[in-house]
């Protein structure tokens, strides 16, 4: 079934710091994601902690807030067929330890915290996101 959706996508700092945009977009790309938007910013803590505001209960929230706001970041809009969950997969596991081969976070994850991107959990958080840094 044509199921034509879009997600966002973070390149987190450690990636970005490291020059590994282009491979982790290659690697969207050759997977059927379009990357129909892509901007490089640096947000603000407060940004941050809006952004992931889902999880400010978790002991991890602090320094989570505290990580995505360090440097550079590269958020994008991806398209394609079940976008979602195609880049949930292309992604990997929260820890790269335990991340298939071949996905983005075995390839270039650190740690759990420094697990190089972000992806949209739901079609319904995809919208959210995709607001929260794409508004007009
Ligand atoms: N995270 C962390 N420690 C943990 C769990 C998560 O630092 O024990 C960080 C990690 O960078 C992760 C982010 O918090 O990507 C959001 O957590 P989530 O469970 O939503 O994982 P994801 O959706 O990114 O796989
Ligand atoms: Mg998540």
């Amino acid at each position: 079934m044509n199921n034509i959706e879009q997600t966002l996508s973070i390149i987190k700092p450690d990636a970005v710091e490291r020059n590994l945009t282009d491979e982790i977009k290659k690697i969207f790309t050759n997977n059927n994601l379009n990357i129909k938007e892509s901007k490089k910013i640096h947000i603000t803590k407060d940004e941050a902690s809006e952004f992931y505001k889902v999880h400010q209960s978790k002991p991890f929230y602090n320094d989570l807030c505290a990580y995505l706001s360090s440097g550079p970041i590269v958020v994008m809009i991806l398209e394609g067929q079940n976008a979602v969950l195609a880049n949930r997969k292309l992604m990997g596991a929260t820890n790269p330890k335990e991340a298939e081969e071949k996905t983005i976070r075995k390839l270039y994850g650190i740690s759990i915290d420094k697990n190089s991107v972000h992806g949209s959990d739901s079609t319904e958080n995809a919208k959210k996101e995709i607001e929260f840094f794409f508004k007009n």
